[in-house]
């Protein structure tokens, strides 16, 4: 008998649109439906940078910050 390992990776590996980011909850919005290519942190993100149904040219105007690997996230308090 063959015990089964179910072991759950949690950092899922995604790349789409010439980018790559980890982990499965990053909303992406692909350019093969029309979208900007863009990752976002979570669905909220999504929705912000479509103020209008279209994608935002440059999501930093809307208070976004990218990481190095181009995933946009909500501002970080600065606060040091
Ligand atoms: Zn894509
Ligand atoms: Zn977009």
């Amino acid at each position: 008998m063959t015990p089964r390992s179910l072991r759950r990776v949690q950092v899922l590996r995604m790349a789409c649109c010439d980018r790559e980011w980890v982990g499965a909850d990053r909303a992406h919005c692909c350019s093969r439906f029309g979208g900007c290519g863009g990752v976002f942190d979570d669905a909220e993100l999504w929705d912000t940078h479509r103020p209008r149904g279209t994608c935002v040219a440059d999501p930093g105007e809307l208070g976004m910050v990218a990481t190095r690997n181009g995933i946009w996230l909500r501002p970080l308090d600065e606060a040091s």
